[in-house]
């Protein structure tokens, strides 16, 4: 508190709100040693030097040790080279950036970091997420539930149950645009837990060009604002984890795809990882902090392109073989296949087994037909119709879209075979214009959006206040 008072005593009264309220910011983090960039906690304390630096104590005698041991004599030195003179503290940046910088871990009191009432039950976090995610019931069913047992398991294992709860890391098969990553957000939004999400396509074999398979652990870090504690409870999800499979007819050391696996392996079971604060590769200018990741819920996915193939071939040999045997194109035309994937075919894929295993829930997406995406367009609590509904409000306009308009708009997304991503970029396309024309007419009452402004053949219905709809010219 005296400290307080006198980093106060020469502040103008109005600026000392913001001092005491950066002092408190202050001593959320730990100090880190300006030299070697270790955090406190691995370095023991400190030695504050003027400008808020500090540097512990191991760097500190070697640097005596080097002065000590050299047979320079300083003074000497400097009087040859006068522009050289030493280390003038002042002239440093007087910190390391905050992003660097690990927040100390609370005392054990305040700790408990959260009881079995943060998480709600299994139908509740359904709920939740059938206000956002349209369809998808089973996934949406087996991602509720485990993510429920996964914190359950957590709890458990803090209050060290002697029965251990295995880890429910999930691997989520569906194609593009088919709300996977969606799903994962949704999820970590309404349990308010921090997500990293990282491309499985950019990880490589640590030393070779690419992130490391940690910098995924680092991300999450930084998700939650560098609070360890508040990391090791997060989800890490992992998008494309089908593009490192094993790499098939190579001789090379395949570096980006059966070695990430297998470096993935500790980081999916739980282990103590040393991660960059703030990079994403580890340097001697980054600080190291330990996170362990045992308690992190691990989400894979991938849209697997080719892993239908995969599964007809083992279901048409089966059914080929005896008394039973039926044609073998039943499952040609099977549009739901990837829903009969078992842990075999995706070793035939080209995934590695021990990573398999550590993926205990696999679950599938089915890929969107005309009526999902056009359910997506005006259902969900942030649907896209109801993002530009209210813009137009804004300019007390009404805005409405007919029925057969969402189809053609559905219709145009299912060509592009990107799922629902397309949506949005289509009806951005349309909306554009009328944006653009709306505000320069007071007189507009409402627009309605119709097939034939969707398909180019005519404009929007347009009605002015107080008046019969009319048809504006198409450009
Ligand atoms: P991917 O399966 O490739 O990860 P995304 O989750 O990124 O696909 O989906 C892209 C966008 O499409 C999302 O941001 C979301 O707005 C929308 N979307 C996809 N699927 C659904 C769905 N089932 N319900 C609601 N919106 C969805």
């Amino acid at each position: 508190m005296s400290e307080d008072k006198d980093l106060l005593e020469n502040v103008p009264e109005d600026k000392k709100d913001d001092v005491s309220k950066q002092k408190t910011k202050e001593d959320e983090y730990e100090k880190v040693c300006f030299l070697c960039r270790r955090p406190e906690s691995k370095t023991g304390p400190m030695i504050t030097l003027p400008q808020n630096i500090h540097i512990c104590t191991d760097c500190m005698q070697k640097s005596f040790d080097t002065m000590n041991n050299s047979n320079i004599n300083y003074n000497d030195l400097m009087s040859h080279m006068p522009n050289i003179s030493m280390i003038d503290l002042s002239s440093l940046p007087n910190q390391v950036p905050e992003k660097q910088r690990v927040k100390k871990s609370k005392p054990e009191k305040e700790k408990k970091s959260f009881t079995m009432k943060d998480v709600p039950p299994p139908h509740k976090i359904k709920a939740r997420l059938d206000e956002y995610v349209i369809g998808q019931e089973h996934a949406k069913k087996v991602i509720s539930v485990g993510v429920y047992n996964h914190y359950k398991r957590v709890l458990a294992s803090e209050e060290s149950n002697d029965v251990e709860i295995a880890k429910s890391n999930m691997l989520m098969i569906g194609p593009t645009g088919s709300g996977k990553t969606y799903l994962v957000q949704t999820l970590a939004r309404l349990l308010d837990v921090p997500l990293a999400i990282t491309d499985a396509t950019s990880l490589t074999e640590a030393g070779y060009i690419g992130d490391d398979i940690e910098s995924v652990v680092s991300k999450l870090l930084a998700a939650a604002d560098n609070d360890v504690e508040r990391a090791e409870h997060g989800i890490i999800f992992i998008d494309e984890i089908d593009k490192i499979a094993k790499k098939k007819n190579t001789n090379q050391r395949d570096v980006s795809g059966e070695a990430v696996q297998q470096g993935m392996l500790k980081l999916l079971e739980g282990s103590d990882v040393e991660v960059p604060v703030g990079a994403n590769s580890k340097n001697a200018m980054v600080p190291l902090t330990t996170v362990n990741t045992s308690n992190i819920l691990f989400i894979c996915g991938g849209a697997f392109p080719d892993l239908g193939e995969v599964i007809k071939e083992r279901l048409n040999k089966k059914s080929a073989i005896g008394f039973q045997s039926e044609l073998r194109d039943k499952y040609d035309k099977d549009k739901n296949i990837l829903d009969k994937v078992t842990v075999e075919d995706l070793r035939n894929f080209g995934m590695v087994p021990e990573f398999l295993g550590r993926l205990p829930i696999i679950f599938t997406l089915q890929g969107l037909d005309k009526d999902m995406l056009v359910k997506i367009l005006k259902e969900p609590k942030n649907a896209i119709l109801k993002q530009y509904k209210k813009l137009l409000d804004m300019d007390e306009v009404k805005l409405e879209f007919a029925e057969d308009a969402l189809e053609a708009i559905a219709e145009k997304a299912l060509e592009k075979d990107t799922g629902a991503r397309a949506l949005r970029a289509i009806l951005e396309e349309y909306m554009l214009d009328i944006m653009y024309e709306i505000p320069k007419d007071d007189s507009i009452g409402e627009v309605v959006i119709t097939r034939a402004y969707i398909e180019h053949t005519g404009g929007p219905q347009i009605l002015l206040r107080g008046q019969e709809p009319y048809q504006i010219e198409q450009k």
